[in-house]
């Protein structure tokens, strides 16, 4: 009589497991949803952080994708989080996710919308308050990038905003092949590019023509 009970055993440990699973699956996709929304959902904007960064309702922060404003302390902080405070401040928000959703900071990073018509990053760029920031080449391929880097051509050949600023200019400047920073000659991070992979431009401009963004380090 003891041996079907014990046969039934084996059963009863797989349901009991099954059952978990079952749970943290459905845990974990409220936890999904609860976290991540769809794209094309509004969402309203309740405090700017930077230039770059805002909260909506909820805590959610949210990174402006390819930009990059000026961080405290540098020259046009504040005019770039005043201006993205002036467009966004309390308006609902459509958001464009592009590959990624979050970065590594659990941040959402997407294209920014106010009444559908305002493309928030962009107007950041034309306004001359940010860098176009790029992560990969293939990025330029797709028409809301395309968007940024026309917007910052023309804020750097108008020279509105940062790019009016007289700065410390060099005789060249060099960024590797495979990177989208370009830098002044001195850079340590320029100096473990290697010989046959350095590209050189003799003025910034050709180097932000073509998309690439200024070393963090160096400043150029
Ligand atoms: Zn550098």
């Amino acid at each position: 009589m003891s041996s079907p009970q014990k046969n039934r055993r084996p059963y009863k440990k797989a349901t009991v497991v099954l059952i978990a699973l079952v749970l943290i699956l459905l845990f974990r996709l409220v936890e999904y949803i609860g976290h991540d929304k769809a794209p094309g959902d509004r969402f309203v904007i309740m405090r700017v952080i930077d230039g770059d960064t805002v909260e909506l309702v909820g805590g959610d922060r949210l990174r402006l994708l390819g930009i990059d404003t000026p961080e405290k302390g540098e020259l046009f902080y504040d005019s770039a989080t005043l201006f993205l405070e002036s467009l966004v401040l309390g308006k609902k928000s459509r958001i464009e996710y592009a590959d990624k959703r979050r970065d590594r900071y659990g941040r959402l990073l997407g294209f920014v919308y106010i009444e559908d018509t305002i493309f928030v990053n962009r107007r950041i760029l034309s306004a001359g308050l940010g860098y176009l920031y790029l992560v990969k080449d293939q990025e330029l391929s797709r028409p809301r990038f395309k968007e940024l880097l026309l917007a910052q051509r023309v804020a750097v050949e108008s020279k509105t905003g940062l790019w009016g600023v007289i700065r410390d200019y060099e005789d060249k400047y060099i960024a590797s092949r495979y990177s989208l920073r370009f830098h002044r000659p001195g850079c340590s991070s320029a100096s473990r590019i290697k010989q046959s992979n350095i590209r050189t431009f003799e003025i910034m401009q050709e180097a932000l023509y073509e998309g690439l963004s200024p070393c963090r380090i160096c400043r150029p």
